[in-house]
């Protein structure tokens, strides 16, 4: 008996819940809860309706560990999956650990008043989860995740030495509206006007943000997407990938932006829509960047119309038996295609399924563990079939192609 309980009913949390109910050998009893709850109803309808499979719903604010207490005991799963927002995840945490339960997210920690991520929040409950006999598995989505495998498998499987990765992640899809984020606008846009960071033997460069007209940028010819402006950007999973990948000299993360993305949120930024802080408006406090969040697409909403495709993979060098390889894994996926499938684009796509699958893994005892894991530090060879079966397939080609020194 899998009681599988996941929190969030946003873009991902709708794709989690629709893979979850395609496997109810695994998954056989699903539950979701958010904040909202008639966000979980419609979803939990929509799934009776395609697989016949029963989701139960709650309500739950998964800020207050109280409450978030109360709905473990009640519903007493053996894994919540938390794919809420990163603000949450040291309170799903901490109710986990007070309850028992193991955990799996898709985002690090980010304090809400600080547009700043990293694991050392999460990583500190290492003792915690470990003292339990629980499981933690942090950053399941595609990117952290299945970037993570990726480098996992190379380095299982192809090279003796990882010398340098280049992530490269190109969205060319087509939502048709002038700006939008594909997941949550507010987490989205406080990740990518970050000052960006990339590392080199051994330490963190600085490098000026993608708004800037001094960021870092280079066209890299995808496939099936074709030459597209790639710009370096700073991307979670680079801070535990410099730790468990030996012998790394060099890891940079790029991702595809177009001019006209750029120039809204130059404006936005420039303006001061993008803050974080509150500012007093008419007699009351708000947020510019949560009101801007109220007036943009809901990235859920954009995968009727989108058409195009996402291509993510990894660019490894390195060497096998003395002799230098190149090697590029990458996954190409069809906006319209998990449109047909789970009524999502492919962002949120490429999100759920990973995080389903790292569920999987886990229920199936393949990812075994006590305490606080990063998914490279996890056995990659069946998480990597899966992906094949689950809507992910994957392709390893040399690479012939140029990257920036
Ligand atoms: P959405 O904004 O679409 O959904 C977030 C969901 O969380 C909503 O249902 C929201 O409820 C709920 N929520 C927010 N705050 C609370 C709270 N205090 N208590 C309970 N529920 C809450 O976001 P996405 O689905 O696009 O993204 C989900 C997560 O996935 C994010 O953490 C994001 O960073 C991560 N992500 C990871 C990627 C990866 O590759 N690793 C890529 C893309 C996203 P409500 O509707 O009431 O606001």
């Amino acid at each position: 008996m899998s009681r599988v309980l996941i929190i969030g009913a946003g873009g991902v949390g709708n794709v989690v819940v629709k893979k979850c109910a395609q496997h109810p050998e695994v998954f056989t009893e699903l539950w979701v809860a958010s904040r909202t709850v008639s966000k979980c109803e419609a979803i939990a309808a929509e799934v009776d309706k395609l697989y016949g499979v029963k989701v139960q719903t709650a309500a739950v604010d998964a800020d207050s560990v109280p409450e978030l207490v109360a709905l473990l005991n009640k519903v007493k799963p053996v894994l919540v999956i938390n794919v809420a927002l990163p603000y949450q995840d040291l309170t799903i945490m901490d109710a986990c650990l007070e309850c028992g339960i193991n955990y799996l997210d898709t985002a690090n920690y980010e304090p809400e008043d600080t547009a700043h991520f990293e694991y050392s929040w999460q990583w500190a409950y290492q003792d915690r989860f470990k003292e339990k006999g629980l499981m933690a598995v942090l950053g399941c989505g595609f990117d952290p995740g299945v970037t993570n495998i990726f480098c996992a498998w190379a380095q299982k499987h192809l090279y003796s030495s990882i010398e340098t990765i280049d992530i490269l992640d190109c969205n060319a899809g087509d939502h048709g509206h002038p700006f939008a984020t594909n997941f949550n606008p507010e987490i989205n846009i406080r990740e990518v006007t970050q000052v960006v960071r990339h590392w080199q033997d051994g330490e963190w460069i600085e490098t000026p943000p993608i708004m800037s007209d001094e960021c870092v940028h280079f066209t890299f010819d995808y496939p099936v997407a074709g030459p597209r402006e790639s710009y370096l950007l700073y991307h979670e999973e680079m801070e535990s990938l410099v730790k468990h990948i030996n012998g790394l000299k060099r890891i940079r993360f790029w991702m595809t932006f177009g001019q006209p993305y750029l120039t809204h949120l130059k404006v936005l930024e420039n303006v001061g829509m993008t803050r974080i802080d509150e500012v007093e408006f008419e007699g009351q406090k708000i947020v510019p960047i949560r009101f801007l969040k109220a007036l943009l697409p809901d990235p859920g909403s954009l995968g009727s119309n989108y058409t195009g495709k996402a291509v993510i993979g990894c660019v490894f060098k390195g060497e096998k038996d003395g002799k230098e390889l190149h090697k590029y894994i990458y996954n190409v996926c069809d906006h319209a295609e998990c449109y047909k499938e789970v009524q999502a684009q492919a962002v949120s796509y490429t999100t759920g399924v990973p995080a389903m699958i790292g569920a999987m893994m886990m229920l199936k005892g393949i990812w075994k563990g006590e305490g606080v894991f990063n998914v490279e530090q996890l056995d990659p060879d069946v998480f990597m079939d899966e992906l094949n079966k689950n809507g992910l397939p994957w392709q390893v080609v040399d690479f012939e192609g140029k990257l920036p020194e």
